[in-house]
């Protein structure tokens, strides 16, 4: 039959890509449509992503600090956790924030629909609705923001002691002993989670180090304040085999850093990496174009090899990141509006919301030295700063990088805790073009972290002193 119904712009997926789209382009008077399988919207990052993650690590943050605390004479009794009450108090973080967007899609007068979509021409994509019905929605522009989903180890069976992210955020049960099966933020983010609770924590990666991305100065910081948490660290060592036993989940690993014998588990965590759905939505019908490994190349206005559709987020390549979505999504809305805007970022920053946090954007020392730029540092160590000192978290540092020639910021890492939250004014640095003077000149209130970032301009060469 022929469409039952036409918008002028159709989002495919509502994670913080869909709806950030689908929100502007109503904003922008368009007559928009948004298409999600689920009941809720969010997509990965609100349901199962960012935002829950988030909401546990808050609590093992509290707990940590809670135990220090005797330290400077303050006890308290040993913690009782009720995994059960935690779950409940993530679940009701979600229930706000997906309650929110569901406020604000109505607001806009956008349309949702709940179903699995897929392209039947340039025009048309397919609905098969919860009820197995069919619905067909006609448009006349796309923004495909489908997202990405886990990546599944063919040698891993299914046992519900075998977890993806997704899984160990559903909060089952705390193990005794743990592996984390891929050594990046999202493994470490949930390892920090549980090891607060109480597990014993592997590691396993196959690169030379964990985090990779983050320069290896500011990993140091993390790991040395992290080793209590780990048995092993198993680095340039894969995983070949996993077989469940009734007794645990056994192991076997090869590479440099490689035990001899299966190691035993009362967990496992695959946080091994994310694969974009770009074959899963019937692209090829719309004409559109998707790579081998299921992404979708874009413009940078965002725009597909056919020029009414558009893509964004985690199915338009790395980094996968909420942020990074975001910004692609008013892009695309604005562009398909007969905007003359595109996607002119600097940098994107990244961050592990680990404890302590690591965060960086920009050039990384790692890169520049790896390319030979020439760059100029300016570090300044937080064992220097006063709120550091008094909050009893000195461990950490901040690392401005710039360019030898201009003393502009190129940009810079943090270590520490909230160090993801004052990652933002060297975000501004970069992407303003500031140099050392104007970051080391400007006034920093005291006593705060962010004084660091004016500290680690002043001291870069002098520059302001
Ligand atoms: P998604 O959020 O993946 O949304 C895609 C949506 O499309 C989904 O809701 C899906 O159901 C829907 N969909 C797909 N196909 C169809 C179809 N055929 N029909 C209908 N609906 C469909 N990023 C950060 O920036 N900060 C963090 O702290 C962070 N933490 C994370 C923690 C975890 C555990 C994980 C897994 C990810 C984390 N991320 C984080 C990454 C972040 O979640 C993603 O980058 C972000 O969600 C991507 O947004 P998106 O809109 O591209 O896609």
């Amino acid at each position: 039959g022929g469409a039952d119904e036409e918008f002028d712009m159709l989002v495919l997926g509502a994670g913080p890509g869909g709806y950030s789209a689908a929100f502007r382009s109503a904003d922008l008077g368009m007559k928009t449509v948004l298409v999600e399988r689920y009941s809720t919207l969010g997509g990965v990052c609100l349901n199962v992503g960012c935002i829950p993650s988030k909401a546990l690590l808050h609590s093992a943050a509290v707990l940590e600090e809670a135990k220090h605390m005797a330290d400077i004479g303050i006890s308290f009794g040993e913690p009782q956790v009720d995994i059960n009450k935690l779950r409940d108090h993530k679940n009701k973080v979600i229930g706000k924030l997906t309650g929110g967007l569901a406020g604000m899609a109505k607001a806009r007068k956008v349309t949702t629909v709940q179903g699995v979509g897929s392209f039947l021409d340039p025009h048309h994509l397919e609905v098969t609705l919860a009820d197995g019905g069919k619905k067909v929605i006609k448009f006349k522009q796309a923004i495909i923001a489908a997202g990405s989903s886990v990546v599944k180890l063919p040698f891993v069976p299914e046992d519900p002691r075998i977890v993806d992210s997704t899984g160990a955020l559903e909060l089952r049960f705390v193990p005794q002993k743990m592996l984390i099966m891929g050594g990046g933020i999202i493994g470490l983010e949930m390892g920090t989670v549980y090891s607060a609770l109480g597990a014993r924590l592997d590691v396993v990666e196959m690169m030379d180090g964990l985090m990779q991305g983050a320069d290896r100065d500011l990993v140091k910081v993390w790991q040395k304040k992290n080793e209590g948490r780990f048995d092993r660290i198993m680095l340039k060592t894969k995983t070949v085999a996993v077989e469940a036993k009734p007794d645990g989940i056994y192991v076997t690993f090869e590479g440099e850093n490689a035990p001899a014998e299966p190691q035993r588990y009362d967990m496992v965590l695959s946080a091994v990496g994310r694969a974009p759905n770009g074959k899963k939505i019937g692209a090829e019908k719309a004409g559109v174009i998707v790579n081998e490994r299921g992404f979708i190349p874009v413009d940078k206005q965002q725009r597909t090899n056919v020029p009414h559709i558009f893509a964004i987020g985690d199915i338009v390549g790395q980094p996968m990141l909420a942020h990074k979505a975001v910004h692609e999504a008013h892009v695309a809305a604005e562009v398909a509006h007969g905007e003359k805007v595109y996607f002119d970022a600097r940098t994107i920053p990244s961050v592990a919301y680990t404890d302590p946090e690591v965060a960086w954007v920009g050039l990384t020392e790692d890169e520049a030295k790896k390319n030979g730029v020439k760059i100029g540092k300016g570090v300044f160590p937080w064992a220097a700063s006063g709120r550091a000192i008094a909050n009893g978290r000195d461990e950490g540092f901040t690392k401005l990088i710039f360019d030898e020639a201009t003393g502009r910021v190129l940009g810079g890492g943090i270590v520490g805790t909230h160090a993801g939250d004052l990652l933002g004014e060297i975000c501004l640095a970069v992407e303003m073009g500031a140099d050392a003077v104007d970051v080391g000149k400007t006034i920093h209130a005291h006593p705060t972290l962010g004084e660091s970032v004016g500290m680690a301009a002043e001291v870069y060469k002098g520059v302001c002193t």
